[in-house]
């Protein structure tokens, strides 16, 4: 009511759940003394958090930090060879005749490559598209240390190529370039990193700073050359270490609602370890960890960094790019997951209008 009299002292006529522009918001702030601050959709779910004591920046102590495995996304032109070059990297290591080997499909896999003399694990997100890397990073949900670029030997850089490589430069990813089809008549490996030069993107063999690999994602040639080149680069920028003994963070990279399951998530964890009977919230999915598979679509108890498994026993389906948080208890999830609804919805009503009601002001 002390908003309406103010306003209509400023000239404005309104009632307390009229929309207003911002430029009546701030001409009321001003008058209050206050400074208007408009509150992003992250922010304000930075701040619901807060009120719960969970805070996402919070950093932990370099004593309690052990290593993991680097996270992988492919990228590159369509026809390239993203979705065969995954499914080598994996059967190299799953090995199709295993015996009760049955790979699931997660959104994730783990693969163990020998490297310097040690049995090193990559994560590969095998959800290839640049739509799922935008659409997370716009979240600021990045989950990727290092990204391949496939490019066809026998097509050289195109459209989406370029696409590719600005993803990774605007992510700050570092990248391996996967030059494919090596088997193939017509391949020109040499020309792609003649074209990729002029991106600035330079073999190590011309002085540059990019590994290059030769690959036949048909025959499985060089596979193993790209995993070590990935291991190098990552090895070479990046601290790749997280704690395994605190709460849950980690990503949802998928998940889809399930006939007889309900709902499932794949999760990869950041930090914490998942275990059954967790408490979670994702996005406005909320539950407890009622079963977990891996990407060998075996049972498993637990998951520590680096890790994807997928997750049952969510209310909902939560969106691909939302943070998987572990809470002190059921209740604390269910209750995150409906102020953020609650949220939402206001949101979306508050978009609907394209402008904002004295409702929403509120001072800090
Ligand atoms: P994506 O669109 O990037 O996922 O490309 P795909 O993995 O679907 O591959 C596109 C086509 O190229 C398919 O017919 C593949 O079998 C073929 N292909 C992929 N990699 C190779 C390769 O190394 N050698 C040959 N000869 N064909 C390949
Ligand atoms: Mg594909």
């Amino acid at each position: 009511a002390d908003l309406v009299t103010i306003l209509f002292h400023l000239g404005e006529m309104a009632t307390a759940t009229q929309s207003l522009d911002e430029t009546t918001f701030e001409l009321l702030a001003d008058e209050l003394g206050y400074k208007l601050d408009l509150v992003s959709p992250e922010e304000e779910d930075k701040e619901l958090l807060e009120t719960f004591d969970i805070d996402l920046d919070e950093e932990d102590d370099e004593e309690d930090l052990e290593y993991r495995s680097p996270v992988i996304t492919v990228m590159g032109h369509v026809d390239h060879g993203k979705t065969r070059l995954l499914d080598a990297i994996r059967s190299g290591n799953v090995g199709a005749g295993e015996a009760g080997g049955i790979t699931q499909h997660i959104g994730a896999y783990q693969v163990v490559q020998e490297h310097e003399g040690e049995d090193r694990s990559l994560t590969f997100i095998d959800t290839p598209g640049h739509e799922a890397f935008t659409a997370m990073r716009a979240r600021g949900a990045l989950v990727t240390d290092v990204a391949i670029i496939v490019v066809a030997a026998d097509d050289g850089i195109m459209p989406q190529t370029i696409e590719a490589l600005n993803h990774a430069k605007a992510a700050d990813v570092p990248i391996v370039v996967a030059v494919n089809k090596i088997d193939k008549e017509g391949a020109n490996p040499a020309k792609v990193r003649q074209q990729m030069t002029e991106y600035e993107v330079v073999t190590e063999e011309y002085g540059g700073d990019t590994m290059f690999v030769d690959v036949s994602a048909r025959t499985g040639e060089g596979v193993a050359a790209l995993l070590e080149a990935v291991l190098l680069t990552a090895d070479a920028g990046l601290d790749l270490r997280a704690n395994p003994n605190r709460e849950v963070r980690g990503i949802a990279i998928e998940a889809k609602l399930d006939k007889g399951r309900g709902s499932v998530a794949t999760v990869l964890v950041q930090s914490g370890t998942l275990r059954v009977g967790d408490a979670i919230v994702a996005g406005t999915a909320y539950g407890r960890v009622r079963a977990m598979i891996n990407d060998a679509g075996e049972r498993v108890e637990e998951a520590g960094p680096s890790t994807p498994v997928q997750v049952q026993g969510l209310s909902s389906v939560p969106r691909a790019g939302d943070v998987f948080l572990q809470t002190e208890d059921d209740r604390t999830a269910r209750q995150i997951a409906e102020k953020r609804e609650a949220l939402e919805r206001n949101a979306m009503l508050a978009k609907a209008r394209k402008r904002l009601s004295l409702e929403d002001f509120k001072t800090a």
